[in-house]
């Protein structure tokens, strides 16, 4: 459940980081998805990335995999990341979950990300940007 009642809302579970996005978006039919280790199955990682240019890379806290998310590999190399601290309780560790804005035809139009600290449980988007190409059906598998 989000509780609005701080200045910054907090969420008691990932899966509020649906509704925060919806909300932070004023977007009811945004289409929100976990992102998950493929490795080991567990939802809390490390994130470097750029807010602007949809580059997000997740390291899990778990296993230490990595992933770079969607379609981000390509500017990796060109773009300067930057590890995220919680801006509260300064732990590096997130649930994180990808929302669709889509176009008429299915394709992703924006993509929003929804980060939920899981020690303070903080809610917040540290990163949202436009698409302009279709369609968008493989990146969006890169979650
Ligand atoms: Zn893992
Ligand atoms: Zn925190």
């Amino acid at each position: 459940m989000i509780d609005k009642t701080k200045k910054f809302w907090t969420g008691s579970s990932a899966a509020d980081i649906d509704e925060y996005l919806r909300l932070y978006s004023e977007l009811d039919e945004l289409d929100v998805h976990p992102v998950i280790c493929h490795s080991c199955g567990k939802d809390v990682f490390a994130l470097k990335l750029h807010g602007d240019e949809g580059v997000i890379r997740v390291t899990c806290a778990e296993c230490g995999t990595q992933k770079i998310l969607l379609d981000g590999e390509e500017l990796w190399h060109e773009v300067r990341t930057k590890n995220v601290k919680c801006k509260l309780c300064g732990c590096n560790h997130y649930n994180i979950r990808i929302g669709f804005h889509r176009r008429e035809n299915g394709d992703v139009k924006w993509v929003y990300s929804g980060e939920r600290c899981v020690q303070c449980e903080v809610l917040s988007s540290y990163a949202d940007w436009p698409v302009n190409y279709g369609p968008t059906a493989e990146m969006e598998k890169n979650i």
